[in-house]
């Protein structure tokens, strides 16, 4: 992998920030990739599984390109700066963690940052995070994280995530609409906003 390259698209994505949480996404992606022997990963190569939301999980899309759209990064939300990843092709897999001292570091950032919020120090924020992120990337893996090669043994969560659904056409409003969100309702197909199960918007022209 072109890590200059990677690091550059991962600026471009974040408009030149890579803060503290998504540095560590990169990282742990790559300390895993590194685990599996995977040099230069291919869209659909990987599965991964996030234990937190927040940037970490961009850090985690921009370097092993298992994309939550594509459906091969999933949450599951432990609010652990972790993640296991899946090669999809060997079926071997390894979960990434975070050291317990590097988390103390972690931990006194973010007090400090949480501080700045008080005040509203924006400007001080972005300061920290930005540098901290910096710091990570220049950091050793062996001084953040710890790889263990791990079994998956909820197999759903992979076969979910694959599955490939039926389109079907809203009876009332003619939208398409996908199977697992079709509402039957006296024996027409509906989607949820036509069923009245789910709105979330006003048309307003
Ligand atoms: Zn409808």
């Amino acid at each position: 992998m072109n890590e200059n390259k990677m690091l550059e698209f991962a600026r471009y994505f974040h408009d030149g920030v890579i803060s503290a949480p998504y540095a560590l996404g990169i990282k742990l992606t790559l300390a895993a990739l590194d685990k599996l022997g995977i040099k230069n990963p291919k869209i659909k190569d990987l599965f991964v599984i996030s234990e937190t939301r927040h940037c970490f999980m961009d850090g985690i899309q921009v370097v092993s390109k298992a994309t939550y759209g594509c459906g091969d990064l999933i949450i599951k939300n432990y609010g652990k700066l972790a993640l296991t990843m899946l090669d999809k092709k060997t079926g071997n897999a390894v979960r990434v963690t975070v050291k317990s001292n590097f988390q103390e570091r972690m931990t006194e950032i973010s007090n400090k940052i949480r501080e700045l919020f008080e005040i509203n120090d924006r400007k001080k924020i972005l300061e920290i995070t930005k540098n901290f992120g910096k710091e990570i990337l220049d950091m050793k893996m062996q001084e953040i994280c710890i790889v263990k090669k791990v079994k998956i043994t909820d197999n759903s969560l992979i076969e979910n995530a694959s599955i490939k659904h039926n389109e079907f056409l809203c009876e009332n409003c003619g939208e398409s609409i996908l199977d697992y969100a079709v509402e039957e309702i006296d024996g027409k197909k509906l989607c949820p906003v036509c069923a009245k199960t789910d709105k979330y918007y006003e048309i307003l022209e």
